[in-house]
């Protein structure tokens, strides 16, 4: 009887090296090539929401604060399915009015709301929005992301819930923008959906990545039993451990 074997494991090839030297070292020179800083890095983080995310093609937004032109952000365009989006079609807005800087299309109806984080919050360098499936559950029944998992320690103690505002609104902003803080860097809202904040919009992806994960185990621990929710302590010691996790370390507040 032949010998059965299993398939060895593929290697990635050159992956390794394209992950931890030339994608940082694009994404430096990238964010600071005169008239497209960050919008590459915005790209980027929207490519990934294509690939990841149960989401309606053009529902949800992402946005990433220009470093080269102070006050200004790139924002998705309105009404453009994430996998259609491209460089062109990236519209810039003052940080302070709102106002269209550059771009021909008409910006993301929720500009509002990352116009207000980013005014709100100088340290927030991306913002993405999503109607991911399990956060969209969660605040349709206006219930809280919970630590049930250390996954999304990074993000906070738990996502609250802001209560509905109709969609592009200044009063939706507000809310948004007052619950986002340093140590909560998600926010819920009722019958809507998500927002995540970060360093960049690659980052806030990371962030809106943890939540949805978290809130798919919460909703189907739910449908079993009440979850255990791990206590403020449980989770300052993950932050701790996550300080040293990973191949580069990086401190995380
Ligand atoms: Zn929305």
């Amino acid at each position: 009887m032949a010998e059965r074997r299993l398939p060895k494991p593929k290697v990635a090839g050159s992956r390794p090296v394209f992950r931890s030297i030339l994608l940082p070292t694009a994404r430096i020179f990238l964010l600071y090539l005169p008239n497209t800083g960050g919008a590459f890095v915005l790209l980027t983080a929207i490519s990934r929401i294509t690939e990841h995310h149960k989401t309606f093609a053009t529902s949800g937004n992402a946005s990433e604060r220009r470093l080269d032109v102070p006050h200004t952000f790139w924002i998705t365009p309105s009404g453009v399915g994430w996998s259609d989006i491209g460089l062109a079609d990236l519209v810039m807005l003052s940080v302070q009015t709102g106002e269209v800087v550059s771009g021909t299309l008409r910006p993301s109806t929720e500009w509002r709301a990352h116009q207000a984080i980013y005014s709100t919050h100088p340290w927030v360098g991306g913002i993405v929005h999503l109607h991911s499936l399990y956060a969209t559950i969660l605040s349709v029944i206006g219930i809280p992301v919970l630590p049930v998992h250390y996954q999304m320690a990074r993000v906070g103690d738990q996502v609250p819930v802001v209560p509905y505002q109709t969609f592009g609104t200044t009063a939706l902003a507000r809310r948004v923008a007052e619950t986002i803080a340093s140590d909560t860097r998600a926010v819920l809202i009722e019958n809507h959906g998500l927002f995540a904040v970060g360093d960049s919009a690659d980052d806030a992806l990371r962030a809106a990545d943890e939540v949805e994960w978290t809130a798919e185990v919460q909703y189907r621990a739910m449908l079993v039993k009440s979850p255990r929710v791990l206590t403020r302590d449980e989770l300052s010691e993950a932050r701790d451990a996550f300080r040293t996790y990973g191949q580069n370390p990086t401190s995380i507040s």
